[in-house]
């Protein structure tokens, strides 16, 4: 492992990671360890605790060959064009991509592969990379979406502190839609008594009508393992008078299925007034991938 700045680098051995759950597809890819977007919310937390090391949010892996062994990997006989996520745990393009640069190798080589492709991010510099993504999506499909949860601005950066504000991140499904991808909004985590009220809710359905997304769907927060410890911490420290409410609906890990169906209601009245359908991202060769799973 060698250290950039605050960035350390690592070495990796295999790129894909397969994993069970098809939403949204089987294989991911994640060039980073950790971001510094610093969610109050972030599920993707406890999975940097086996490492032993520091915050999710401030210690910053960077995978400084993972282009090169992807392109391997793709190169394989048997792989079959399976879709990736390139964005199942952390965000690639939070801000130590404008240092790294590891993105532009990483779609050099899905065009070279012409390989399907899925990414979810809360930041604007996946714009610097716009043209290298029309390249991949004029050969194969390209669903890029933007997590969008919070516009009030102030709030907005008490809860995702590091991100872009909501209108920076409907801009670039506006330029990605243009560039060929299928562009969607991520209303996730619905987040009880932050950003679940009428105003907000609306009005993300509204400005994503505007930038004629292809689909939207949304989650309520889910706070697994010591997330929930982590983000009841931060609602005592910013928002206390919450807290007892908090208990009533987070009995476990997940919402009360009371609440939950108090907001269904409220989503699927705004999906059917905004005519904006759910998200839907096609598999690309399914379960049969998993037989390559002894490939890598
Ligand atoms: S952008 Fe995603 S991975 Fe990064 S802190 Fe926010 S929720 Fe976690």
């Amino acid at each position: 492992m060698q250290e950039s700045g605050k960035i350390k680098e690592l070495t990796v051995k295999s790129a894909l990671h397969f994993h069970e759950n098809e939403m949204p597809c089987n294989w991911d890819v994640n060039v980073y360890r950790g971001c510094t977007h610093g969610c109050r919310y972030c599920f993707a937390q406890y999975s940097h605790e086996y490492l032993g090391t520091g915050s999710f949010f401030t210690e910053i892996y960077a995978k400084a060959n993972v282009a090169a062994v992807l392109d391997r990997e793709l190169s394989r006989a048997k792989w079959r064009h399976a879709r990736i996520n390139l964005s199942g745990v952390t965000d690639a393009y939070q801000p130590a991509e404008a240092e790294k640069k590891i993105m532009p190798d990483i779609w050099k080589v899905l065009i070279r592969h012409r390989n399907p492709v899925v990414i979810t991010t809360k930041s604007s510099l996946i714009l610097r990379d716009i043209d290298l993504i029309a390249e991949l999506a004029a050969v194969t499909s390209v669903y890029v979406g933007a997590s969008i949860t919070i516009l009030a601005e102030k709030l907005r950066n008490i809860m995702e502190p590091g991100a872009a504000p909501a209108e920076e991140r409907f801009k670039v499904l506006e330029r990605m839609r243009e560039a060929g991808c299928v562009t969607n909004v991520m209303l996730t985590p619905v987040i009880p008594l932050i950003n679940d009220d009428l105003q907000n809710l609306e009005g993300i359905y509204c400005r994503a009508k505007k930038a004629r997304v292809s689909g939207l769907s949304a989650w309520p927060l889910n706070l697994k393992g010591s997330t929930k410890q982590k983000f009841f911490r931060f609602l005592d420290a910013r928002f206390p008078e919450l807290l007892p409410r908090y208990r009533e609906i987070y009995k476990g890990s997940e919402v009360s299925p009371e609440y939950w169906d108090s907001i269904r209601t409220l989503k699927s009245e705004l999906q059917r007034r905004y005519g904006i359908p759910l998200i839907q991202i096609p598999s690309t060769q399914g379960r049969e991938d998993g037989v390559q799973l002894s490939l890598f």
